[in-house]
């Protein structure tokens, strides 16, 4: 395919993508770590993501976590400080715009680097969890994040709560139970959505990318193919960064 045939195919897709996000009364959108890479901060199964090092990849676990919280520390830590500090880049942007646009009635992300919210969105559900604060594993009490950065610093990792517990990151790690914001969005899309918006996601961590199949539709904007891609009424396959404010434009243009 030409160069230009290629650029004819991006605006009509991006034209049917408008029509469907003007004419949906219930959209949500979807996002995972691919709206986030244009901030800096690598995926997980892109091939420099963050799973291309197997043992990064063994230590997210709930299990690895309790069995040495230090040495999870050492190994996330540097990482999320990187999350804290990165800056929403314009595929976050587009999507706060497109919900106070009111054509998205908010946005479920599985990132726990809290761009959407930086980047304005007012409605998101964070279901793998957030890096705001930190929680004790004995009392539950929470502890600003610096905690963890302090201890980083004097060598004395684990953070550790007054109780003597070990503080935890409030996120999700693999073979744990969802963050309550799970619920909360299963239970808005169980009213209604007609529309989903997926967004940098490769829809293969569960049960999160269930969640997209209580939407009637899907516009799915990814770099690389998706198990889910055959019930897209649009796919995008582009930057979210490059595309979403050109959505953005189509649907306010009309
Ligand atoms: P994933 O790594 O499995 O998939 C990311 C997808 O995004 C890939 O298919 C890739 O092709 C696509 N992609 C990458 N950059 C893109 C871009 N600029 N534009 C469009 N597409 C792009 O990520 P996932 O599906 O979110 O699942 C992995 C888990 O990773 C999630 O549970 C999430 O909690 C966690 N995670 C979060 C962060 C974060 O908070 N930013 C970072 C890494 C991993």
């Amino acid at each position: 395919m030409t160069g230009q045939n290629k650029k004819a195919m991006l605006e009509t897709f991006l034209r049917e993508a408008a029509a469907l996000l003007r004419e949906a009364s219930c959209a949500y959108a979807f996002t995972g770590a691919g709206v986030s890479t244009e901030s800096g901060i690598p995926d997980f199964r892109s091939p420099t993501g963050l799973w291309s090092n197997p043992e990064l990849m063994a230590l997210a676990t709930g299990d690895a976590f309790r069995r040495d919280p230090a040495r999870f520390y050492t190994a996330f830590l540097p990482q999320w400080l990187k999350y804290r500090e990165a800056a929403p880049n314009p595929a976050h942007r587009a999507l706060a715009e497109l919900e106070a646009f009111g054509r998205l009635g908010g946005v479920i992300t599985q990132n726990i680097d809290g761009l959407h919210r930086k980047a304005g969105s007012r409605t998101v559900w964070e279901i793998h969890g957030h890096l705001r604060h930190l929680v004790c594993d004995d009392c539950r009490k929470t502890a600003p994040f610096e905690v963890a950065t302090e201890a980083l610093a004097q060598g004395a990792l684990p953070p550790r709560c007054a109780c003597g517990g070990v503080l935890r990151p409030d996120v999700v790690l693999f073979g744990e139970a969802m963050a309550p914001d799970f619920e909360r969005a299963l239970a808005t899309l169980r009213r209604g959505c007609d529309l989903m918006l997926v967004v940098g996601s490769s829809l293969s961590v569960y049960p999160a990318a269930s969640l997209v199949e209580f939407a009637d539709e899907l516009i799915i904007v990814n770099r690389d193919p998706t198990p889910y891609d055959h019930r897209a009424a649009v796919i995008l396959r582009h930057s979210a960064g490059e595309v979403l404010p050109r959505l953005v434009a189509a649907v306010k243009a009309a």
